[in-house]
């Protein structure tokens, strides 16, 4: 973009003395990941996407619903009535209002076999709503030295951290197990947008400083806050712990993937098979799968009901099964209709 024209488009946040048109620079070429645009995602890169972050790399495995709408904001009626893949629809939503910057959607769960997703990044950014997925970014940030930001939000409460390898402590130090309550599924029970937004304003800012520099104003504690009791708490994460699997250890579990199963349980009342190495033709597939119950597909997902389960297959060969926590049946299923 030529020079006015940016800086008329940025002036108010280059008015922002810490970040300036030196900082409105640095942000242009700074490269984000966010791995997750559910609800925290969606906010983090909307708030990134208009302030000029130059690339953001959004990555997610799910496709956008209803139940959605009520606080992932970068999604529409329409994205869910087309079953669009989260990562697509951000995607498209963000040229809507800057299309200045690149996003580069990737339609895929991160895992260590793809960790590669997290490549050439200046910051990576937590959508996720899995403790699973954040100790493999904990271990993939801290073996190559990029900075992550930790969020998350359930119920009225928020909590973020940011990660700065060899420097602060990583999200091993603070949580060297799962930290209980913290139920691992796609979704959770029960959830209040602001709390979201809250979590996600502070998490961005947090990424903005990074991206500019601005790294003596970065907060060195894991902060929490209750929107409905406005309650507070701050966990001090100056300094790494001593014998921290991760960061001290440098035993990347996580990483090293072992152990991982192909079917996990997703969500209250779903099933993911993870598979990538199963190239799909969705118009083959449909006319395969239409004897046997509803399909239809567009180019990202093919959506297949056989009452009373629904499957949605990806291109690669994943698929999330709904209407079954029972992981026998959903891969028999998977079997039956696409293959063993
Ligand atoms: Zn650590």
């Amino acid at each position: 973009m030529e020079k006015e024209k940016f800086e008329e488009r940025y002036s108010r946040q280059i008015l922002f003395r810490a970040i300036g048109a030196e900082g409105q620079r640095k942000l242009a070429a700074g490269r984000v990941a966010i791995v997750g645009c559910g609800a925290t995602g969606s906010a983090l890169a909307s708030l990134l996407g208009r302030a000029g972050v130059g690339t953001l790399r959004i990555i997610d495995r799910d496709y956008v619903e209803a139940s959605n709408l009520q606080r992932q904001s970068l999604f529409e009626e329409s994205d869910a009535v087309e079953s669009l893949p989260k990562a697509v629809a951000a995607a498209r939503k963000i040229a809507s209002f800057n299309s200045e910057i690149v996003v580069e959607a990737r339609v895929e769960d991160l895992v260590p076999a793809n960790i590669v997703l997290l490549e050439g990044m200046d910051v990576i950014l937590d959508g996720t709503d899995n403790f699973e997925t954040r100790y493999l970014i904990n271990d993939y940030a801290v073996r190559n030295s990029v900075p992550w930001i930790y969020a998350a939000a359930v119920g009225s409460y928020g909590a973020t951290l940011n990660v700065v390898p060899g420097k602060t402590a990583c999200l091993a130090c603070i949580f060297p197990d799962t930290p209980h309550g913290m139920v691992e599924t796609c979704e959770t029970s029960g959830i209040l947008n602001t709390a979201v937004n809250l979590v996600a304003s502070v998490a961005a800012t947090e990424a903005v400083k990074l991206l500019v520099g601005g790294t003596g104003q970065l907060r060195k504690t894991l902060w929490s806050y209750d929107v409905w009791t406005n309650e507070q708490a701050e966990i001090s994460a100056t300094k790494p712990r001593s014998g921290c699997r991760a960061c001290g250890e440098r035993d990347f579990v996580h990483l090293a993937g072992e152990g991982r199963p192909h079917i996990t349980l997703c969500g209250r009342n779903s099933v993911q098979i993870h598979e990538r190495g199963r190239p799909i033709d969705f118009a083959e597939m449909q006319r395969r799968l239409e004897a046997h119950g509803a399909v239809r597909h567009n180019e990202f997902v093919l959506k297949f009901w056989r009452e009373p389960y629904e499957m949605t297959l990806f291109p690669d060969g994943r698929a999330i099964i709904k209407g079954t926590t029972d992981t026998g049946v959903a891969r028999s299923l998977y079997a039956r209709f696409v293959g063993s």
